[in-house]
């Protein structure tokens, strides 16, 4: 290489240097993100339950085993119920919660539209069909007055959604359920803190499915529990969730020689060791985060309060405990949720919606061929609603920011 062309070569050496590489970006990543970045939803796992995760993987054993049995211990004694049987989501547990109680093809199940698809496949897993009733505007929950028209010689099941936190009125699904001699199994995904009526999750009906899918109130990622006060239900879950075999992996490894034997059809449904240590002291942070909610929605309400047409959703009854799961609100009539929505992102602002009504979702529509009107409410809901983060390390100032930012937004598309 000639003089000229080392030189040219250091040059441009120099000008690619990993530092000058490094300045480049962050340069337009300052000009480019004066605003802040909140996410939509931020775990609580800390250096406990990290080490806590650790010595299941120092350990001999992976799968279900002691850890699992110490986590449903835990789970049920917090709850104040039972019985609770890990498994591998909520959508799995209210497939088995269902099959237990007997639904099977050509039987109806009545649910609400407004809520995570899951409810209704988990039904419709079973070869029966979702039978939905329309939701309550100021709670976004199916009620049991709202339910008993719906109920046919057909109807086994009813299985009401606990929304955003707030527990459905479980004690007149109850009196329902009991009158008509049919099952009742919540869907406990955005409930496991809740209280109404002295009553818990779990407490009134044959089953509870949880969820600590990824942005649940405590979560290993995937998994889920059902909640219940039978011991024959809870080994037959037990059973269940691991192909209806007798014996599970431990009891095998623990024991002398001894064969297993398999006695009905089960499902792969169980919760491993992993995810099961991942959980164990996250129980025991539960009230305390769910309290640190409850103030971050007041902050919010307090904040929101002036934007004109903007709706919140009904306040927990006093006496009554939401887990305060969801901070959704219902935007003004006269503003296009979606727009919203992007423009929220825009600024760096993680927003959900949830949800649109099952029954809008083109699979529902091809299947049942329902229409948006035949549940105006749960459709209305499902086009204004937009849930903001709500979680324990958000700061003020991040709700300050996301109040300021929502007001400027909706004040300049009105009647878009
Ligand atoms: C998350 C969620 C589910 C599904 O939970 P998985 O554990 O992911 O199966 C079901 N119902 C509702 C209301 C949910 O929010």
């Amino acid at each position: 290489m000639d003089a000229h062309r080392t030189d040219i070569h250091e040059k441009w050496l120099e000008r690619i240097s990993l530092e000058n590489c490094l300045k480049l970006p962050f340069f337009h990543y300052r000009r480019n993100m004066q605003q802040q970045k909140i996410e939509f939803y931020r775990h609580n796992i800390n250096e406990e339950d990290i080490v806590a995760v650790c010595n299941v993987l120092r350990s001999q054993f992976l799968t279900t085993g002691p850890v699992v049995a110490e986590f449903e211990h835990k789970f049920a004694s917090w709850l104040g119920i039972p019985e609770s049987v890990a498994v591998s989501s909520c959508t799995g547990a209210m497939h088995l919660a269902l099959l237990r109680h007997g639904v099977g093809p050509g039987d109806e199940v009545i649910t609400t539209p407004l809520t995570f698809v899951a409810t209704s496949t988990a039904i419709m897993e079973c070869g029966a069909k979702p039978v939905f009733v329309d939701v309550c505007h100021k709670c976004g929950m199916i009620t049991p007055e709202s339910i008993s028209y719906a109920i046919t010689p057909r109807t086994k099941c009813i299985i009401p959604v606990h929304l955003y936190g707030r527990m459905a009125d479980m004690k007149g699904f109850a009196e329902i359920a009991a009158k008509h001699q049919i099952a009742l199994i919540e869907d406990s995904a955005h409930c496991i803190e809740g209280m109404r009526d002295g009553v818990v999750p779990g407490q009134l009906s044959n089953a509870a499915c949880f969820s600590f899918y990824a942005t649940k109130n405590i979560t290993c990622g995937e998994g889920g529990a059902i909640g219940c006060k039978s011991s024959q239900d809870a080994a037959w879950y037990r059973s269940a969730r691991h192909h209806g075999i007798d014996k599970n992996a431990i009891e095998r490894h623990d024991t002398s020689f001894q064969h297993w034997d398999m006695f009905f059809l089960g499902w792969k449904y169980n919760m491993s060791d992993i995810q099961a240590s991942l959980m164990i002291n996250q129980i025991e942070r539960m009230s305390q985060y769910r309290d640190i909610r409850e103030n971050k929605e007041s902050i919010y309400r307090a904040m929101l309060d002036d934007i004109e047409g903007l709706e919140f959703m009904e306040k927990p009854e006093p006496g009554e405990k939401s887990a305060y799961h969801l901070f959704t609100v219902l935007l003004p009539k006269n503003v296009n949720r979606d727009i919203i929505a992007e423009q929220m992102k825009q600024k760096g602002i993680g927003c959900t919606v949830n949800y649109r009504s099952v029954h809008t979702l083109s699979y529902f529509v091809k299947t049942f061929g329902y229409r948006p009107e035949d549940f105006p409410i749960a459709y209305e809901i499902g086009c204004r609603s937009l849930t903001l983060p709500l979680y324990v390390t958000l700061s003020d100032d991040n709700i300050t920011y996301i109040c300021d930012t929502l007001k400027d937004i909706i004040s300049s598309h009105r009647g878009i």
